[in-house]
């Protein structure tokens, strides 16, 4: 009988490994086609400052529409499109999309910078300061309401070129953040080299804060910012919890569940309504 279900149970392992593979063929394929589709959208997550208790911006995040497998994470695509390099119209036009958001926003008096995560395909073409100074003007949008989120790893290679490079879109206006910070290859003797504004702590960090010894890592990379003049921004906040300990530590800025998910433009029109009813009631109170 045990055997019989060994058999069984490998049969299942390889016929679920063939599904994998398909797919992935299958979102290979279908990705090519995907932008000239529209099948792209990209939701904004709400960045808070909790000492100021306002909001201070949005993280642009974008969302796969598949027609057959409905909504695709990044978290698989995005691995594809590097691959193939449809990272970069893709990258292109997200960038697009985020700026002419901000831009709409701005508008309408709601004036808040919007970030944009990059691959470190982007870093190699060489013209990733064009795209940028391209995209803003055609949103007509103030450069310093663009920020870019790069990650620890990719500054591993040719440090000194991406260097020249962030420092070339850093002078526009444009700013720059260190998404995932603490969990890739360490950067941290890079970082007084490194042109950014911004560390945005990982979430594993903030899932991790009831350990003395996670909370001492914390404490020490918000007083190594400050002292390199860097902001710093705590992702994953889910609970009361985590803003207790994180403020305590002196991470003010958050980004996470708690505040609100990763929401499309309608979403986002509610959720900034309810935003200033609360503001409003607590004034009221106050
Ligand atoms: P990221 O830039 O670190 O984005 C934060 C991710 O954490 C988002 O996942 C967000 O939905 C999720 N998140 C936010 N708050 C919470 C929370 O409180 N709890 C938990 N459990 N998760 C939270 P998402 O949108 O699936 O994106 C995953 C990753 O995909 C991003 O990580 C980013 O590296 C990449 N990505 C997303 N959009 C783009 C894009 O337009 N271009 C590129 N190159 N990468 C992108
Ligand atoms: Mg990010
Ligand atoms: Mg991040
Ligand atoms: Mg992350």
């Amino acid at each position: 009988k045990a055997k019989g279900l060994g058999k069984n149970q490998q049969c299942l392992y390889t016929e679920e490994m063939g599904v994998q593979e398909v797919r992935k063929m299958e979102l290979e394929k279908d990705l090519q086609r995907a932008l000239e589709l529209k099948e792209f959208f990209i939701v904004y997550q709400p960045k808070w400052n909790v000492k100021s208790n306002r909001l201070v911006g949005f993280e642009a995040l974008i969302r796969w529409n598949h027609p057959r497998l409905g909504i695709i994470s990044p978290l698989e695509f995005i691995p594809i499109a590097e691959e193939t390099g449809l990272i970069i119209p893709m990258t292109r036009w997200t960038l697009e999309e985020a700026c002419k958001q901000c831009r709409a926003w701005k508008d309408r008096g709601i004036v808040q910078p919007v970030s944009v995560n990059l691959s470190i395909r982007l870093f190699h073409g060489d013209n990733l300061l064009e795209l940028v100074r391209n995209v803003l003007d055609k949103a007509e949008l103030d450069p310093h309401l663009l920020e870019l989120e790069i990650t620890e790893s990719m500054v591993l290679h040719d440090v000194n070129d991406i260097i020249r490079q962030l420092e070339n879109i850093r002078a526009l206006g444009v700013k720059v953040s260190m998404d995932d910070f603490g969990t890739g290859y360490s950067s941290i003797g890079l970082l007084d080299r490194i042109p950014i504004d911004a560390l945005k702590l990982d979430r594993l960090f903030t899932n991790d804060l009831d350990t003395p010894s996670k909370r001492a890592i914390i404490n020490a990379i918000v007083l190594m910012a400050e002292n390199l003049n860097l902001d710093v921004i705590a992702e994953g906040v889910e609970n009361k919890e985590h803003i207790d300990f994180l403020t305590g530590l002196g991470c003010h800025v958050m980004q996470g569940y708690y505040y609100g998910k990763p929401m499309d433009i309608d979403e986002i029109d509610v959720w900034m309504y309810e935003q200033d009813h609360k503001a409003e009631t607590i004034e009221v109170m106050g």
